[in-house]
């Protein structure tokens, strides 16, 4: 099992690599979370939007989840009650908008009809607004409307928590979402070879062992890297901040 002082030690190098992350993306003018950053007092509709986006966020990239969100609200004239807009399809129409490449929110017939389902339960309990969901919640009280009212999948309830803990709209703790990036990096660094799917509660360990509070903190850094550096097939370990504490690059050595 890795040390806790190599846990330690990466932590504060994730830590100092968020802090400049961050920087960056500020002073590129970049958002990492669409729709909710830089903004105080989050409109109805920017909330909504977000929200909608995390549904499709799941086994596509994120560009494209972005990408489909935008395009429905712009063909619905960027309504603030984008739920209403949803639930004024017949069920029959909405399954026929995932038929056609042009209207498809996803690429799984499931998670198009998640989003009216969804968008059904915001209507009827959160006023068609998904800020209800969350303010004046801690991060936890959110997660668990997110898992048990809106029955979102798990890593998909945590990125929202996450997206909003990270622009400021809630607070408390909660941990990364434990997508492939992530997954990949811990499981190299701390054993050489990454967390599958099937491995998200020992990822979850690791994570509260190096990090026992705010661990969400981590997930930025743990993303970046494995965007930039520790790729699936060809990772850049000569290039990494993380090559002397990563178990997978001794390993190779
Ligand atoms: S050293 Fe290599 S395997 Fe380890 S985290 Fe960096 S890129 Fe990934």
């Amino acid at each position: 099992m890795v040390s806790q002082s190599t846990l330690d030690e990466f932590r504060e190098l994730l830590i100092s690599a968020r802090r400049r992350e961050r920087r960056r993306l500020r002073a590129a003018n970049e958002s990492f979370w669409p729709w909710i950053e830089a903004t105080d007092r989050l409109s109805q509709r920017r909330a909504n939007k977000f929200l909608f986006y995390c549904l499709l966020d799941y086994q596509m990239r994120s560009g494209t989840a972005q990408m489909n969100t935008s395009r429905f609200v712009k063909q619905h004239d960027d309504p603030a009650d984008l739920w209403a807009t949803v639930c004024s399809y017949s069920t029959r129409r909405w399954a026929s908008l995932a038929a056609r490449p042009e209207t498809r929110l996803h690429r799984f017939a499931k998670a198009h009809e998640k989003v009216r389902y969804v968008a059904e339960v915001i209507t009827a309990e959160f006023d068609g607004d998904a800020r209800q969901i969350w303010q004046g919640r801690s991060a936890d009280a959110v997660l668990r409307i997110l898992l048990d009212t809106l029955t979102m999948g798990p890593q998909l309830a945590r990125m929202a928590v996450l997206g909003l803990l990270e622009c400021g709209h809630i607070d408390g703790d909660s941990l990364p979402k434990a997508d492939v990036h992530v997954r990949r990096v811990l499981g190299r660094v701390v054993r050489g070879k990454e967390f599958s799917t099937a491995e998200v509660a020992q990822a979850d360990r690791t994570i509260r062992r190096a990090m026992p509070e705010k661990g969400w903190q981590l997930d930025l850094p743990l993303y970046t890297l494995g965007r930039r550096h520790c790729l699936g097939r060809d990772p850049k370990c000569s290039e990494c901040p993380a090559r002397r504490l990563c178990a997978y690059n001794r390993m190779r050595q």
